[in-house]
């Protein structure tokens, strides 16, 4: 017998854009630009391409060979991780710090340690945190947003997903916001999974949770190399689970131990890179490239379309208003039939609200303003 857990599923959003994109692909004989995706489009720093190339030829000569490694981590990328914590004022031990093959698995598996029914996520939010919960049979009580944030929950609940900066909204919560939910799981015996996946982006504001008083009480933090250094493909991030959860630091190494043999060596030396001075300026240089294009293209949608926005300052996303009795598949299909563009129907992010399509600063420079000129062609009506 298979899991009907996973037969009964909807078609997955990603899968029913890319069917719209090639459609218009056959039609126009022309692709559609991609605003929409939440990928990476620039290359690696150079300093992690070295690494990597010269960890590969190591593994090819007898005396530099090496075989399984530990499953909870590189040491040299696990004490990268620490020291980039360090920065943040954070003071973390090396046995806190796991290495992943990025935050997808982690989020998942994270709740394999959870004695935990009912599970909170933020609605609009990453569908995996959702989908994944009711794949794994637990209860999801949806958090409804207020003012594109979300609000804490009204009933008992035993865990929490919390993205900051958030996806789909594009917004960034304050410290003294970041308080709230740590004082309230710690009063409530509540775990939060904190998804810091686009921390990157967040400027002058806390990028962990770990920068509020108390929260490794009650949180796990899970983050990845992704979006900050172009890791979508190359997998490798890490999970923080903190001594101060009672037992929770020692069943994840369990966990890891059972049910797994470690990340891709070579994806952790690269990580390893990403992570010194001058992965860090990459970081930091495919950040603000990344905000320009959301800048472009929120000013594009608001003077030319005349769209209502949301986001996009400490994030690479902007969360756009349909105009008035426009579903967001609407929206996403006037975008796509009249100028090309290709963007992600907010209803794929949320089961309560149908009225915000998601526009993402992924893209080449290029794009964005191509995005741009295609738009000042006109307005909504146009
Ligand atoms: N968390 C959020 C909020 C995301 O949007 C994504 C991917 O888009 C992830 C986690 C997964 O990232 P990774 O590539 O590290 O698995």
């Amino acid at each position: 017998m298979i899991n009907t857990n996973y037969t009964n599923r909807d078609n997955y959003i990603f899968n029913q854009i890319s069917h719209y994109a090639n459609q218009y692909q056959q039609t126009h004989h022309a692709p559609p630009i991609k605003i929409g995706v939440g990928d990476a489009v620039l290359p690696i720093s150079p300093c992690v391409a070295t690494a990597m190339s010269k960890a590969c030829m190591a593994l090819s000569h007898q005396d530099t060979f090496v075989g399984y490694g530990s499953e909870y981590g590189l040491p040299q990328y696990i004490s990268a991780v620490q020291q980039l914590y360090n920065n943040m004022e954070v003071n973390l031990e090396t046995t806190e710090i796991f290495a992943s093959d990025g935050a997808i698995s982690q989020l998942c598996d994270i709740l394999e340690i959870l004695d935990a029914q009912t599970i909170a996520v933020p609605d609009p939010s990453y569908p995996v945190y959702r989908d994944n919960a009711l794949l794994s049979n637990k209860t999801v009580l949806p958090l409804l947003d207020d003012n594109y944030l979300s609000s804490l929950p009204h009933q008992t609940v035993n865990a929490i997903y919390l993205c900051n900066p958030t996806n789909p909204t594009g917004m960034c919560y304050s410290y003294s916001q970041l308080c709230s939910w740590v004082d309230y799981c710690i009063a409530t015996d509540t775990i939060l999974i904190y998804d810091s996946a686009y921390s990157c982006f967040v400027q002058n504001m806390p990028k962990s949770i770990y920068q509020i008083p108390h929260a490794k009480r009650c949180a796990i933090e899970i983050c990845s190399l992704s979006k900050s250094a172009s890791f979508t493909g190359i997998r490798c991030g890490y999970t923080v689970v903190p001594h101060d959860i009672p037992y929770a630091n020692q069943a994840w190494r369990t966990r890891l131990s059972y049910k797994t043999n470690g990340v891709s060596l070579i994806s952790q030396i690269g990580g390893t890179a990403a992570l010194s001075k001058k992965g860090i300026q990459h970081t930091d240089n495919c950040t603000k490239y990344y905000l320009e294009n959301v800048k472009v293209l929120k000013q594009a949608l608001t003077a030319n379309m005349g769209l209502v926005c949301h986001g996009g300052t400490h994030s690479p996303y902007v969360w756009v208003s349909c105009p008035p009795n426009t579903t967001s598949w609407q929206l996403f299909h006037h975008l796509l039939d009249n100028y090309g563009i290709v963007t992600l129907p907010g209803v794929g992010m949320s089961t309560a609200e149908n009225y915000h399509i998601r526009v993402s600063g992924f893209c080449l420079k290029a794009t964005a303003l191509e995005a741009k000129r295609r738009l000042e062609q006109g307005g909504y009506n146009s």
